[in-house]
């Protein structure tokens, strides 16, 4: 095999997991990535394969990094925090980015697969969320720079497929999970692990009522690299169907960390969905796909990690 496969945002979470899969399937990898939210440390282990490149690069900018097959486009920050802090940057690179990463599919005439968000369905009236779905998204709250930025890199992606054929794919990911999720993106399983392991207070927001259901990303990926070789165009949610209310998810945490940590509640982040779940029927028929990690296990999966990226981290603010 000699394709070759460009990740924008391949130093990201799922995207380093990502070229870890291509990499194994034998695909070349070269990776697009500015490390506004990636980080060098979840590609480090690549540095010595022949078959990997990293090039650091904010594809707000055209980019063209030579002949392609497929172009993965992972490029955005994904946490609340993440794009709270970066809103203006969430929206060019769903914007401009998107733009970008699908040009460099037309030119060369390769697939293309874009990593959408089960934000796309907001602050759901509808529950488990089918793809069919149109959503209930605040389009001026705090969290519509990555709901609008994603909606809209989708309509782009529908757009190049349907003006200039190109080979699309659509990927709504839901909450997922495991190791190289940074320590400080202020998403809930990072913080709870880390507070669990620290000793210090699990901070549930609101009363904890609020559900989300949790992916394991070995899952995921197996997920994405599905649906990569199959034809469907339209959205495609891969997701663990298993709800949790974000209380179960902090007693949970603190079983698997065994930390005698107490709960601390706070306000309630604005415009946080009260529920989701993904319908994934689509995903099981169509690619036979079907998550196979529960919550307590993954949690299992990713304590060693977590305990390392809070060692590293009290060494490097010493
Ligand atoms: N959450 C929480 N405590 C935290 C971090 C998050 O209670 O320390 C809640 C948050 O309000 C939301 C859920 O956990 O209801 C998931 O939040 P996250 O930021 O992980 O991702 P989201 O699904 O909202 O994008």
């Amino acid at each position: 095999m000699n394709q070759r496969a460009v990740v924008t945002g391949g130093a990201g979470f799922l995207g380093s997991h990502l070229c870890d899969a291509l990499l194994a399937e034998g695909w070349k990898v070269v990776v697009v990535d500015n490390l506004l939210t990636g980080r060098r440390s979840n590609i480090a282990h690549l540095a010595h394969e022949p078959r990997f490149e990293f090039v650091e690069k904010d594809i707000c900018e055209p980019f063209d990094v030579g002949k392609v097959d497929y172009v993965f486009h992972f490029a955005c920050p994904a946490s609340p925090v993440d794009y709270g802090t970066h809103g203006v940057e969430t929206l060019k690179v769903g914007s401009l980015g998107t733009f970008h990463a699908l040009d460099v599919a037309r030119k060369y005439g390769a697939k293309y697969f874009i990593s959408s968000t089960s934000e796309c369905y907001g602050d759901p009236l509808e529950h488990p969320q089918k793809e069919t779905y149109w959503g209930h998204v605040n389009p001026i709250g705090p969290r519509s720079v990555y709901d609008e930025a994603k909606r809209f890199s989708e309509a782009v992606t529908m757009a190049y497929r349907r003006y200039y054929k190109v080979d699309t794919r659509i990927v709504r990911i839901f909450n997922t999970y495991g190791p190289r999720m940074q320590l400080n993106d202020g998403r809930v399983v990072p913080n709870f692990m880390k507070q669990a392991i620290r000793g210090e207070d699990l901070t549930v927001y609101g009363d904890g009522s609020q559900t989300r259901s949790f992916c394991y990303v070995s899952d995921e990926i197996d997920g994405f690299m599905r649906l990569s070789r199959s034809d469907e165009a339209l959205p495609v949610n891969i997701g663990n169907p298993d709800e949790f209310t974000i209380l179960e998810c902090a007693k949970i945490v603190l079983k698997v960390v065994g930390s005698k940590s107490q709960i601390r509640y706070e306000p309630l982040p604005q415009d946080d969905p009260k529920q989701r779940q993904p319908d994934i029927s689509k995903a099981r028929q169509l690619l036979g796909w079907e998550p196979k990690i529960a919550l307590e296990t993954g949690l299992r999966l990713s304590l060693d990690y977590f305990k390392k990226a809070v060692a590293e981290e009290v060494v490097t603010t010493r």
